[in-house]
């Protein structure tokens, strides 16, 4: 009810002028959009999870309310640059794609290609090497394609009948079965091998997955080509975490930057923090490997006065209505 409300609040606004008024005003041009995507579905991985991917169609009427709307979308080591100097153009917009997926090779890509628009991707490096599904991400997938109410789970740290009908009883589901691989000290391999005989029990054919490269980190050749047709690829952590360790934060961001070096030839100096983790620590560290900036989930549009290393991100997603993102891009922020 509340969310029908604030919808039509903001038809009435846009009607009345308000999102045109705002789009001009001079707190929007001081202010710069940095909008956050993780994943556009290759199959049906928005109707999974629709928080972290987004159909094809919806980026693409995304890029059209850019275009429609004027923005300004440039790249992000320019956008930070003139956020700082008070220079951004007016409706400034930056474009971030998170984790790097195979689907951003194949969907988003040509899409940004089409539309001349720049876009950074924050890579997490540890799965370029496989070809195999996000583990984490593979076992709420299978739970969820299986539509069952319940599911022998005994032989992965469960019982023989877990409940897996809804959002909250795979979440638990899968917190077992990861903390299941974690005490049995699996790696990536056999992980994997875990992820097909869940795929088995929910009667799924798990080599149809690997081919569809669903849930998977792109190739290193797929990162330099993604590198080679003007992405900036930048930092997101090898292993995505970010331990309080100094001495294991900075290895992860090594690593990455290792790995990211040998797909673009450049040493990246911009970082996403990995679901969007931050702790007060992390700043000197990040200093300490010359990282210029740093992007956090927290929504709203960052301002001159923005911590360089904390700027704010919206994370467009499948539930936000083509009203609600155009009040961001006009900085109507509700
Ligand atoms: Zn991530």
């Amino acid at each position: 009810m509340r969310a029908r409300i604030k919808q039509g609040a903001l038809r009435a606004l846009r009607s009345a002028g308000v999102f045109r008024l705002a789009a001009r005003s001079k707190a929007r041009r001081e202010r710069l959009l940095i909008l956050c995507y993780h994943g556009i579905s290759l199959r049906d991985e928005e109707q999974w999870e629709g928080l972290l991917y987004i159909s094809p169609g919806l980026f693409r009427r995304r890029l059209e309310i850019l275009r429609r709307f004027g923005a300004r979308v440039l790249p992000l080591d320019e956008a930070v640059r003139r956020l700082r100097e008070h220079s951004l153009p007016p409706r400034s917009v930056v474009l971030t794609f998170d984790d790097g997926f195979y689907d951003f090779h194949r969907r988003a890509l040509p899409l940004l290609k089409e539309f001349g628009y720049p876009c950074t991707l924050y890579l997490t490096t540890h799965y370029c090497r496989y070809r195999f599904p996000i583990f984490n991400l593979a076992v709420p997938y299978l739970l969820w394609k299986s539509g069952r109410q319940t599911m022998d789970l005994s032989r992965f740290g469960g019982t023989a009948e877990v409940r897996t009908g809804s959002y909250e009883e795979r979440l638990a589901a899968t917190r077992m079965i990861v903390a299941f691989a974690e005490k049995n000290g699996m790696d990536t391999a056999a992980k994997n091998d875990l992820a097909a005989a869940i795929a088995e029990a929910a009667g799924i054919d798990y080599g149809e997955v690997l081919k569809s490269r669903i849930l998977q980190i792109m190739s290193p050749e797929e990162a330099a080509e993604t590198h080679a047709a003007g992405v900036d690829l930048e930092l997101h952590t090898h292993r995505h975490r970010t331990p309080r360790d100094r001495e294991l934060f900075l290895r992860e961001i090594r690593d990455n930057r290792e790995r990211i070096r040998d797909f673009t030839g450049r040493d990246a100096a911009h970082f996403c923090y990995p679901s969007g983790d931050y702790a007060e620590e992390f700043f000197s560290w990040l200093g300490e490997c010359g990282v210029e900036s740093a992007t956090t989930c927290d929504p709203a549009l960052a301002r001159p006065a923005s911590d360089p290393l904390l700027l704010p991100r919206l994370l467009d997603h499948s539930f936000i209505s083509d009203v609600e993102f155009e009040s961001w891009l006009c900085g109507l922020v509700t």
